[in-house]
């Protein structure tokens, strides 16, 4: 496979939860620039990968490797340092905090320990420009993903759906340059689906990666040009989606369970 075209290279990767095993030697890459789904039955692997890439588990096996450096089992503090990283399929903001707040912790809780600036008198400043700059981000993001106007709401009154685009919206603080998607669109209502959806296709021309788990296979059709498949903790297929769809091994996982 080309590294210089497909920044994510996941090969022969494989995560066992004692007797369980949950991904048995995928492998797979993702193209620069693409919005690929990531697709199977329940209880795939499709999560544990996600998990596995993005340093939440440490792999069995396996190596994954972004932008040609290899980060298996490294910290996620550190992958997304690299530019990678990813939403959960749980949303995972912090209901007692304003969103606003939850905007401001995300990049905090990857950047590793606290600074004791008191013994560096000019470092004091630095650390209040870091925190202005971090708070225009934040801004930024919840005006794009247009959920400013709940700034100063307790995330814990958030909508489903509007807890999906904070989750996005967090995932983007550390300006990254790839992002996995673990079910973005799950619970979330047609008009934001689409607001989604479009915040994708904007960030995407801009030059960022996705890889996507998605249920719904007309989303994926309609969203995605390469699809991968995963069946019992292997890559089934992959192709375009009217490949994988018309495959007949593909129907039989899905029909099969
Ligand atoms: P998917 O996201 O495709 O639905 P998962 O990656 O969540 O699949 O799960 C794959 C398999 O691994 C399932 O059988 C699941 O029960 C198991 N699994 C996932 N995480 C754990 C864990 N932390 N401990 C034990 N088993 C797990
Ligand atoms: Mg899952």
């Amino acid at each position: 496979r080309d590294a210089e075209n497909h920044p994510l290279v996941v090969e022969d990767l494989r995560k066992t939860f004692g007797g369980i095993t949950a991904v048995d030697g995928a492998s797979f890459s993702v193209a620069e620039g693409s919005l690929t789904g990531l697709i199977g039955p329940n209880g795939a692997g499709k999560s544990t990968t996600f998990n596995c890439i993005t340093g939440v588990h440490t792999p069995t096996s396996g190596s994954v490797t972004f932008r040609g450096n290899d980060i298996t089992g490294m910290a996620p503090h550190e992958i997304a340092q690299q530019g990678l990283v990813r939403t959960f399929q749980i949303a995972r903001e912090l209901p007692d905090m304003t969103v606003l707040e939850n905007m401001m912790l995300a990049p905090k809780g990857q950047s590793g320990e606290r600074l004791s600036y008191s013994l560096l008198p000019g470092l004091r400043d630095q650390v209040v420009a870091q925190e202005e700059e971090l708070l225009d981000r934040a801004w930024q993001q919840l005006e794009f993903f247009e959920i400013d106007h709940l700034a100063e709401e307790y995330a814990g009154t958030l909508s489903g759906g509007q807890r999906k685009l904070l989750e996005m919206a967090r995932a983007l603080m550390t300006d990254p340059d790839m992002v996995l998607l673990d079910e973005p669109l799950a619970g979330v209502n047609p008009t934001l689906e689409e607001k989604l959806l479009d915040r994708i296709h904007e960030l995407r021309e801009m030059g960022n990666t996705f890889l996507f788990v998605e249920h719904d296979m007309d989303v994926i059709m309609d969203n995605c040009e390469h699809v991968i498949v995963m069946h019992q903790g292997k890559v089934l297929a992959e192709g375009t989606p009217e490949q994988v769809t018309s495959d007949d091994r593909v129907v039989e996982a899905y029909l099969g369970g």
